[in-house]
């Protein structure tokens, strides 16, 4: 944790950071509750927590002095950077009016700009995290059939992740089937999947604070011709992201290799989302794979590819693989089979 606060104040200059996101709270001190925030100055690393957390705050947080959130906290430095995407703007202007003489600016950038680059460390729990979600698929293949419900696939998803070592779920189980696999997010329902339903599922799990994120769709029983095209379509469009990733190159010409193929094929209009997002503490971090984006891949960024095609009233398809940019190419760390699979 040292170098990461020694990083952070190396760009912040003599400002202090008044953090408030429980990602960031967990990345410079290691302690895992959001009831807390810390205080970092050029000299001080603070936490600041309620008495139900102090012993776990000691534990966890070594080298941050411990405060009991009833205490008033004295620090010098007049510029305060805040993470202005997370406070709410009740929790600011108290904060004004605790620290009068203080300015109170935005920090969002500088504070959470060293979490893009992966450690080693930090590849090997997300390494760990994808490596559950590969094992709950290919736990699921056994399992899916026609007559059960979403939910009950996602249950299962879950249920296998949490008792193979996951400490929680990186996001909502997506389990969508038949028209519903249309919707990019949808959660499992209490639909029963078909036969000739797709099915896609997109899931992951957290290991010790880091999460996975993988997506495959399937299909119920024997594909249509159309089904079948449009998966293999996809499939291309995402093999060609994957091998145009380079460290050096610009993050939305990765997101233009898998688009230019669906647009090729006519499905342009039913590719709506951008191809990836940055995976760690968080499930969606920066830099993202998106027309828009102006950012450089660069080695130990760790970001998923994920293209897809959605036909209201039919179905749709994504494949999202997670990847970590290493010694300047994609080194992939989703590992299920891609080809279609039919149950
Ligand atoms: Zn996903
Ligand atoms: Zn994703």
């Amino acid at each position: 944790m040292d170098l990461r606060i020694d990083a952070l104040r190396k760009s912040m200059g003599e400002k202090s950071a008044y953090i408030t996101s429980k990602a960031n709270i967990f990345y410079y001190s290691g302690f895992t509750s959001e009831d807390a925030y810390l205080i970092i100055t050029p000299a001080r690393a603070i936490l600041v927590t309620d008495s139900r957390y102090t012993v776990q705050a000691k534990e966890q947080a070594a080298g941050f002095e411990i405060f009991d959130i009833k205490e008033n906290i004295p620090f010098e430095e007049k510029t305060v950077l805040i993470e202005e995407e997370h406070i709410t703007a009740g929790r600011l202007e108290r904060l004004k009016k605790k620290y009068p003489d203080k300015e109170f600016i935005r920090g969002d950038e500088i504070i959470s700009r060293a979490r893009r680059i992966k450690t080693g460390e930090e590849i090997g729990l997300i390494r760990t995290a994808q490596e559950i979600g590969d094992a709950a698929f290919t736990h699921i293949l056994d399992f899916l059939k026609p007559g059960i419900s979403e939910k009950s696939v996602a249950l299962e998803l879950e249920y296998f992740m949490k008792k193979n070592g996951a400490q929680g779920l990186s996001f909502e189980t997506i389990a969508a089937s038949g028209i519903r696999s249309a919707m990019p997010h949808g959660a499992a329902s209490d639909k029963i999947i078909e036969k000739g339903d797709f099915l896609t599922l997109d899931f992951g799990c957290v290991y010790k604070g880091y999460c996975s994120d993988m997506t495959r769709t399937v299909v119920i029983g024997t594909a249509s011709e159309r089904q079948r095209e449009i998966y293999n379509i996809v499939l291309k469009a995402q093999e060609a992201a994957l091998s145009a990733i380079a460290a050096g190159k610009r993050c939305a010409d990765t997101d233009a290799a898998a688009r230019d193929i669906i647009k090729a094929h006519g499905y342009g209009e039913y590719f709506g989302h951008g191809l990836g997002h940055s995976v760690g503490i968080e499930i969606h971090e920066l830099p993202s794979f998106s027309p828009k984006s102006e950012d450089i891949l660069e080695n130990g960024h760790v970001i998923t590819v994920e293209p897809g095609i959605y036909i209201e009233n039919f179905g749709g398809v994504r494949i999202e693989d997670l990847i970590v940019v290493s010694d300047g190419k994609a080194m992939n760390l989703t590992h299920s089979p891609k080809n279609l699979i039919e149950i």
